[in-house]
């Protein structure tokens, strides 16, 4: 059956992801089980064809789009496996990496158990093996950090169909120097490259460090190492309550002062948890009002003095009310008001705060297709850039004063809470669309500069890779293409992502 597929026309929607890129492939598989992705594994070997790893292809970053060669596609691996516990006593779930965040979810719910897998990125379609392999965020990473530190143990496929089988604190480096036994008994060895992390929200490239646990290089490498065959998940404890609220502001300065404030006030509101502190500016809710599909996410009517808006989750303990005397004083202290301020307390009107940030990409993406009519090889310019606490401002400002220089329509919205706000550039013509792109480039070498990421969530995959060579050079690419060779020598496996 494998081989009958690899010969088969690729149907179109597989040769695409949610970058809009299109690509081209010579063949299919999609495995039903482990041993049958191993199979079209060693098939592929044997005839050194190139693979492209798809999870649920909701990624933006075209990691996902193949460029030639199979695809294999991982959502038919749909199973979850089981609930158990790691050796902290911390409830664990295992499941195939086509499981999508909506049916883990569900799954869940339905198991009447108290437990959260907390990573949430606002696209509730992706796979888990897809956000492992981007070390997916969200807007309650704010308080729980992404996908990586959720992951307990995984089963990775290498190109040839070898496995690895990874367990959190089981297998460590030895200062920069790793050895991994696979499942038919090589050792494979390398030398971890000298990359300086940066102390942000972070998805750019390899994640290394000196003694690192082994488990965390697969966790971020966009399927260029091995492909993620099995996770074991560890879940938190669900919070007795979970609080929406949507503020309004007539400034963007106080938002901004309004978030700093926050995240200072946060840190001592045990046992209550400040999850998501998200943004949206003036030109997102223009944007979202424009469209007569999400009129009824604008709760309520809109006032003119409505000029951009922070959402914030609180998860409650106990169940007791909103910690009330605590946000007003912030509020009060940011030129916000309680008349500007809404609060979701029960599960529809939380899911109608969701629906309206999810509304922003999705207006973006529709408007983009509009003009890609007239402009075929035209694509919205999507940061992802990550900067530390001290620089939010300046942040802004570097985005603000490029944008009003270069007159380029945008929206700005995203996980502010972190630093980490998309500024989605949307040109209406391919001379604007370089003008944009010229920008985010000199923004990426200034963010670099304050020790920020060029990428704090969506990944390099095949359209960023300028940008993770702003911040590592030429040195630390060639240190990542050497550890790549130590796993996928043939590169065979997702090549042209990260680096070429
Ligand atoms: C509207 C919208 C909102 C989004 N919001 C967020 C957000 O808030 N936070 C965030 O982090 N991302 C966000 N994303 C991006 C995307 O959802 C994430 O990157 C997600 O993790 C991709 O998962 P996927 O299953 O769709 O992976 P795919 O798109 O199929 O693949 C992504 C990359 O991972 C590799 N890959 C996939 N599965 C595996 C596997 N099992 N083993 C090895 N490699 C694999 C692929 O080869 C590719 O390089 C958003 C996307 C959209 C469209």
């Amino acid at each position: 059956m494998l081989l009958r597929l690899f010969s088969s026309p690729v149907p179109p929607d597989y040769l695409r992801d949610e970058s809009r890129k299109t690509g081209t492939a010579q063949g299919i598989v999609l495995p039903r089980s482990v041993d049958e992705l191993t199979a079209a594994l060693r098939e592929a070997a044997a005839v050194g064809q190139p693979i492209t790893v798809q999870g649920a292809r909701t990624g933006i970053a075209a990691g996902a789009v193949p460029d030639g060669g199979l695809v294999v596609n991982l959502s038919k691996l749909e199973a979850i496996l089981g609930f158990g516990a790691d050796s902290d006593g911390c409830p664990t779930l295992r499941v195939q990496p086509g499981v999508t965040l909506t049916a883990l979810r569900r799954h869940l719910a339905a198991a009447d158990r108290p437990c959260l897998f907390t990573p949430d990125p606002t696209e509730a379609s992706a796979s888990i093996g897809g956000m492992a392999a981007c070390n997916a965020s969200g807007a309650c990473s704010f308080a729980y950090g992404p996908t990586r530190a959720h992951i307990a143990a995984m089963t990775v496929l290498l190109a040839d169909g070898d496995r690895l089988t990874l367990r959190r604190g089981q297998a460590l480096a030895q200062g920069d120097h790793f050895a991994l036994q696979t499942q038919s008994g090589r050792t494979l060895t390398g030398t971890l490259p000298h990359l300086n992390m940066p102390a942000v929200k972070n998805a750019a490239g390899y994640w290394v460090k000196p003694g690192m646990d082994l488990l965390d290089l697969f966790i971020g490498s966009e399927g260029t190492l091995g492909i993620l065959a099995e996770l074991e998940l560890r879940l938190s404890p669900k919070p007795a309550q979970t609080l929406g609220i949507l503020c309004y502001f007539s400034d963007e300065n106080h938002a901004l002062a309004c978030v700093s404030a926050l995240r200072e006030q946060a840190r001592g509101a045990a046992p209550h948890t400040l999850a998501a502190i998200e943004y949206f500016d003036a030109d997102a809710l223009r944007l979202i009002r424009s469209s007569t599909a999400h009129t009824g996410l604008l709760l309520p009517s809109p006032q003119p003095h409505w000029k951009v808006a922070l959402y914030l989750e609180w998860a409650l303990a106990a169940h007791t009310p909103l910690p009330d005397a605590l946000t007003s004083r912030v509020l009060a202290a940011c030129n916000g008001s309680a008349h500007d301020t809404w609060l979701a307390a029960d599960a529809p009107t939380l899911e109608k705060l969701k629906a309206f940030r999810h509304a922003v990409p999705e207006q973006v993406n529709a408007l983009i297709a509009e003009r890609k009519l007239r402009h075929p090889d035209l694509t919205k310019l999507g940061t992802d850039l990550s900067v530390p606490d001290n620089r939010l401002t300046a942040v802004m400002r570097l985005y603000r004063d490029g944008l009003a220089e270069a007159g380029l329509q945008h929206v700005i919205f995203g996980h502010i809470g972190n630093n980490h706000v998309h500024v989605n550039i949307l040109p209406r013509d391919m001379s604007e669309h370089a003008a944009g792109k010229r920008l985010v480039h000199a923004w990426a070498r200034q963010v670099v500069a304050w020790g920020g990421s060029v990428s704090g969530e969506h990944g390099i995959g095949r359209l960023k890779k300028e940008l993770l060579h702003i911040m590592y050079g030429a040195e630390g690419i060639a240190g990542m293409r050497r550890l790549k060779a130590c796993f996928d020598p043939e590169n065979r496996l997702n090549p042209g992502r990260l680096f070429d």
